[in-house]
């Protein structure tokens, strides 16, 4: 075996420790759970349209807006892009977010977006270990619910300890603000748990809550630096302990 394939391996094998032995996992939502920005930017379009707005941001624009974590935000980012100052007044902006919210829970529950491959396997296992599960995302409530609702059941926030959502803070992510509130309700310390994210900003987020992440790469963030993640997977599923339990690599961890 050669040095980098036995360093890659050590490296799995400490991630599944970790994934197994964790008191708590801390889940982000967009992008960590399912693939969701493609219906978020669908959902802003869309709202930006029955404004009467000529805007329409395309899969480039919208990359560069995920920098800006929250909705309102990222539209109050768009607008003073294009004139310097923004032209939209607070309540123009909550108003056009507050469609945008209708407009994605309607598309979630007409088309859904599937749960990404391994997550309801992770979720499954964490409940079989009695592993507690949180939530900490920037996006609100009510998408949560647009998402998790069709995914796992009416009764899907039973399966969370805590769910701390954007607008329950007072700075979102790259803040820390979501993880901190989590470790409080969960009354863990940060070293107990895993944090689970998919783009740069979370990481971030997560890491100056001081809590160990493993990187879920999804389509908007491939190229997003996570140099300081555990590790870093496109696939869940070849995760969450279960393969490599498998094939008795990860001996007495169970
Ligand atoms: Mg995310």
């Amino acid at each position: 075996m050669s040095d980098e394939r036995a360093s890659s391996d050590a490296r799995l094998d400490r991630v599944n420790e970790r994934i197994v032995r964790s008191r708590a996992l801390i889940l982000d939502v967009d992008g960590t759970l399912a693939e969701t920005e493609e219906v978020h930017r669908l959902a802003f379009n869309a709202a930006f349209a029955r404004a009467g707005l000529a805007w329409c941001w395309g899969r480039v624009v919208y990359k560069d807006l995920l920098r800006v974590a929250g909705g309102k935000e990222r539209i109050r980012a768009f607008d003073r892009r294009l004139g310097g100052t923004s032209s939209l007044s607070d309540a123009e902006i909550a108003e056009l977010h507050m469609t945008k919210t209708t407009i994605y829970a309607d598309l979630m529950a007409s088309g859904g977006c599937p749960l990404r491959p391994g997550v309801e396997a992770l979720l499954n296992q964490a409940r079989t270990r009695g592993q507690r599960l949180a939530i900490a995302t920037t996006t609100s409530r009510g998408n949560i619910d647009a998402l998790l609702g069709p995914a796992l059941g009416r009764a899907w926030a039973n399966r969370f300890v805590a769910i701390v959502a954007g607008d329950e803070v007072a700075n979102k992510k790259p803040a820390p603000d979501v993880y901190l509130e989590v470790l409080a309700r969960l009354d863990l310390s940060a070293s107990e748990c895993l944090a689970i994210e998919d783009s740069g900003i979370g990481l971030v987020a997560a890491s100056r809550a001081g809590i160990p992440v493993l990187i879920s790469r999804s389509a908007y963030f491939l190229d997003d630096d996570f140099s300081e993640a555990l590790y870093v997977t496109d696939d869940l599923g070849m995760l969450n302990g279960k393969g490599v339990v498998e094939e008795g690599k990860l001996r007495g961890a169970l």
